[in-house]
């Protein structure tokens, strides 16, 4: 039987490295006993650390912006997921993944709060990594043939992937995913993940307007212009080599 504090330790890991592995397909770790958790604990469900420095992504994303957005709205999903879990010992020794991949499995009294928060969570997880400092440009190798063969062409990709982004009224997300071995552009409300949707997100543009709003206010446009120059091509076309497979 595995202690508290390994167990802890156990899925600490395995949140801190579920984004760079096959999240559609991330399996237990071991297959020794799974963790305990104490059921009056909360789950330990962890903010992953930023992967690079609050003003990384100036002047396309502001320093303030990426600061709140990951200590405060980032925080406060993952806080509020291990409230909705904390009486549910079951439900923590999930992976995020394995958690939204399943809502109908929750019980209903918490479902709308693990959507919401869990897929916050999940959601921003990714985003982080698909950013970095000086990225932008264009995606190569499989990723970009495939874009290619699915799209017509990276341009229009481009084109489709912001109007997605820019035609989703009010909070929501416009990701690139996985379906299967196909590629599509797929919008989703709040902090719904495609990955309730069976799919696999391979990039994912916030446009809540906590994303954006302290440097570009009711200009969701010139955000999402912005953005492309910060987009981390290494960190989506790995996901797309893994995943595809
Ligand atoms: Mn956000």
């Amino acid at each position: 039987m595995m202690t508290r504090r390994q167990a802890i330790k156990a899925t600490a890991f395995a949140s801190a490295t579920f984004a760079t592995l096959p999240g559609a397909i991330a399996q237990p770790l071991s297959p020794t006993p799974a963790p305990v958790l104490i059921s009056t604990a909360p789950a330990p469900f962890t903010l992953p650390p930023l992967p690079y420095a609050y003003d990384a992504l100036e002047p396309h994303i502001d320093a303030r912006t990426v600061e709140i957005h990951h200590d405060k709205h980032h925080a406060a999903y993952v806080a509020n997921l291990n409230k909705a879990v904390a009486d549910y010992p079951d439900l923590g020794k999930k992976s995020i993944e394995d958690l939204m991949k399943d809502l109908n499995s929750v019980p209903e009294k918490i479902r709308t709060a693990v959507r919401n928060q869990g897929g916050g969570h999940y959601n921003h997880s990714l985003f982080w990594q698909m950013m970095k400092k000086d990225g932008g440009g264009e995606p190569m190798g499989e990723l970009a043939k495939a874009i290619d063969t699915s799209f017509g062409s990276f341009s229009t990709f481009k084109d489709n992937f912001s109007k997605a982004g820019l035609g989703q009224f009010g909070s929501g997300w416009a990701w690139l995913v996985l379906d299967g071995k196909q590629l599509k552009i797929e919008p989703t409300a709040n902090q719904d993940t495609p990955l309730s949707a069976g799919h696999a997100p391979l990039l994912g543009l916030d446009v809540w307007e906590h994303a954006y709003y302290l440097k570009y206010q009711n200009r969701r446009t010139d955000y999402v212009t912005a953005l492309w120059n910060v987009v981390n091509w290494d960190f989506v076309s790995e996901r797309y080599t893994k995943l595809k497979a």
